[in-house]
C-alpha cells in the first residue's frame, strides 16, 4: 500500500512533537505539553504518485515497552531525536536504537535519521555536530540537524526520509 509509517523516538523535552507539529501543521510553541502518543497523517507526493505518512510521536523513553515494541514493528522508518543542547538525550537514544536492530534484524535497509533538535541553541551546545554524525556512521544511518523553532531542515528531514525508502 501507499501508507508508509514513520516513528518518532527520542527523550522527553528533545523536540519530537514540535518538530511533527512544526512538518504538520506549520506552528511551534514555546510551552511543553507532554505527548501520550499521537499519530499524525500527511498525504505527500512522492516519485509521481502520493502517498500518506502516518507519523506516530511518541512519549519518550518513557514508553511502556509492549508499545514501544509494538511501534517499532508496525514502523517502516524510524526518526531518533536528541537534543544539541543535551548530551543525555543523545546517550538515550541507544537502547531504542538496539532494539529498533534487535525487532527490525537488518536495520541497514531499514531508514532511520538521527536527528539533532534545537541547532538554534548553538550557545547551550553539548553535543557537536561532527559527534551527531560519527554516532550516524556507527548506526549506519542518516543524520541531519534540525531547529522546529526557526523551521530549519524539517521538511528536508522527512522528504530525505522518504528518499532513503525508496533506495532500498
Ligand atoms: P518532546 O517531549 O520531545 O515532544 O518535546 P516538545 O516538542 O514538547 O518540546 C519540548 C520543549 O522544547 C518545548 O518547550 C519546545 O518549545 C522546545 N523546543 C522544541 N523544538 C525546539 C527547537 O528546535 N529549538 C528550541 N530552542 N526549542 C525547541
Ligand atoms: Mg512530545
Amino acid at each position: 500500500s501507499n501508507d508508509y509509517r514513520v516513528v518518532v523516538f527520542g527523550a522527553g523535552g528533545v523536540g519530537k512533537s514540535s518538530l511533527v507539529l512544526r512538518f504538520v501543521k506549520g506552528t511551534f510553541r514555546e510551552s511543553y505539553i507532554p505527548t501520550i502518543e499521537d499519530t499524525y497523517r500527511q498525504v505527500i507526493s512522492c516519485d509521481k504518485s502520493i502517498c500518506t505518512l502516518q507519523i506516530t510521536d511518541t512519549t519518550g523513553s518513557h514508553q511502556f515497552p509492549a508499545m514501544q515494541r509494538l511501534s517499532i514493528s508496525k514502523g517502516h522508518a524510524f526518526i531518533l531525536v536528541y537534543s544539541i543542547t543535551s548530551r543525555q538525550s543523545l546517550e538515550e537514544l541507544k537502547p531504542i536504537y538496539e532494539q529498533i536492530c534487535q525487532i527490525k534484524g537488518d536495520v541497514e535497509s531499514i531508514p532511520i535519521m538521527l536527528v539533532g533538535n534545537k541547532n538554534d541553541e548553538n550557545q547551550n551546545r553539548e553535543v557537536d555536530t561532527s559527534e551527531g554524525e560519527a554516532m550516524a556512521k556507527k548506526w549506519k544511518c542518516a543524520f541531519m540537524e534540525t531547529s522546529a523553532k526557526l523551521n530549519h531542515n524539517v521538511k528536508e528531514l522527512f522528504q530525505e526520509l522518504l528518499n532513503l525508502e525508496k533506495r532500498r
